[in-house]
């Protein structure tokens, strides 16, 4: 099976766990600090925060925002999860936005209108939440220049996104959000087997966040209630979590991270050859907005209504399609918010016709040319029996 994505693990990466494992710090070592900081250089921002998953990141970022009870944060329907879901861990509310349908990204336009019928019932979000679906980069400025309108904060999910590019500026500088998350689980651009990460241009921020993501301990004297009753003194100033990323990760996060341009060069040249591959196919190939650099975390194609059958050959054809995504309010959980089928129409028609064909660094040409020659015969065979009816 052709998997939609996979890790590439080499033998730097190996030797760089194992140096951690024969060390005196498996977790709170050196390592992880140097990971902070080199993906920190790496993306331009001042600060970042390693942690156990991008869904801690985001928790931790709203939780740094002061995000809770009565508040509501907005996101793209056409996400994960874990987008969503950090909103409810602080007992916030979720709302969602819909999709432009050539990006598939968050449409400002339908931002900008949800926002001044917002403005009226009094039901303005503190947190919006863009997605960088598939790699590419949401319109950061349309939405930056509306949260200085409706003040509120901005949380960059860049799960797909490190190595992407806005303008000629790397995704995670944070020049238009409050905070920028990144996730390293195996699927994703880089990996450190599970994990993630925040970066922010604010030293409050970057230090809350550090302290939530290790129970909300703090060793800093300036930040004890009290004189510090000796020098073994800490004290949980607020309840926080383990959310810790080990040295073992960081030292393969670190590791990984020396190739991301190579990785994001591969990318572009497997995400080329498909447009070529495909463009007699009656598919609809994804936009890549050329003022933008993509990261390419997927290749999303458009099939048509004989999705259900397509996708099946695939999977028979031994190729690991997917689907990205389940429009997030159309999920079983999400009905109690009174969510429904219809609430928005262009994530909900993007998921219907959409199948990730696969795309990682080590893909070969013979490979990708069994998956397009694969979906030319279930296109056809498909349309065929359809014709047929
Ligand atoms: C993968 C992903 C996450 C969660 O990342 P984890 O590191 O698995 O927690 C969040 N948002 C998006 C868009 C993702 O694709």
């Amino acid at each position: 099976m052709i998997s939609y994505s996979r890790q590439d693990i080499t033998d730097a990466d190996i030797d760089a766990v194992t140096a951690v494992l024969r060390s005196d710090f498996l977790t709170q070592g050196p390592a992880v600090p140097r990971f902070e900081q080199a993906v920190a250089v790496k993306v331009g921002a001042r600060f970042g925060v390693a942690v156990n998953s991008a869904t801690s990141a985001l928790h931790l970022a709203c939780r740094a925002l002061d995000l809770g009870p009565g508040d509501w944060l907005w996101t793209s329907p056409n996400t994960f999860v874990a987008s969503a879901n950090c909103a409810r861990y602080c007992g916030a509310k979720v709302d969602f936005i819909d999709i432009d349908p050539r990006t598939y990204n968050l449409s400002v336009e339908a931002l900008t209108a949800k926002l001044a019928q917002a403005e009226k019932t009094g039901r303005l979000p503190k947190i919006v939440i863009p997605v960088h679906f598939a790699g590419q980069p949401s319109d950061m400025v349309g939405i930056a220049e509306l949260s200085r309108q409706y003040g509120f904060r901005i949380i960059e999910d860049a799960a797909h996104a490190i190595g992407a590019r806005y303008g000629d500026e790397p995704v995670g500088n944070c020049r238009y959000s409050d905070i920028t998350v990144f996730s390293f689980h195996p699927v994703k651009i880089i990996t450190t087997g599970e994990g993630g990460l925040a970066t922010t241009n604010d030293p409050a921020l970057a230090e809350r966040m550090a302290r939530l993501r290790s129970h909300g301990i703090t060793r800093d004297p300036a930040r004890m209630h009290g004189e510090p009753v000796g020098p073994w003194d800490y004290q949980q100033i607020e309840l926080g979590f383990n959310y810790r990323m080990t040295d073992i990760q960081a030292a393969l996060g670190a590791s990984q991270l020396q190739r991301l341009e190579a990785y994001i060069a591969r990318r572009h040249a497997l995400a080329d050859r498909y447009d070529r591959l495909l463009a007699d196919l009656p598919v609809r190939t994804p936009y890549r907005d050329p003022h933008h650099r993509s990261a390419l975390h997927l290749y999303p194609i458009q099939v048509g209504t004989e999705r259900r059958g397509i996708f099946l050959d695939l999977r028979q054809a031994g190729i690991g399609v997917n689907v990205h995504y389940i429009p997030v309010h159309m999920q079983p959980d999400y009905q109690v918010f009174g969510f429904k089928r219809g609430d928005f129409p262009n994530a909900e028609h993007y998921y219907s016709n959409a199948i990730s064909l696969p795309l990682f660094p080590t893909m070969t040409e013979e490979q990708q040319d069994h998956i397009v020659n694969s979906l030319y015969t279930a296109v056809h065979s498909r349309r065929l029996w359809s014709a047929l009816g």
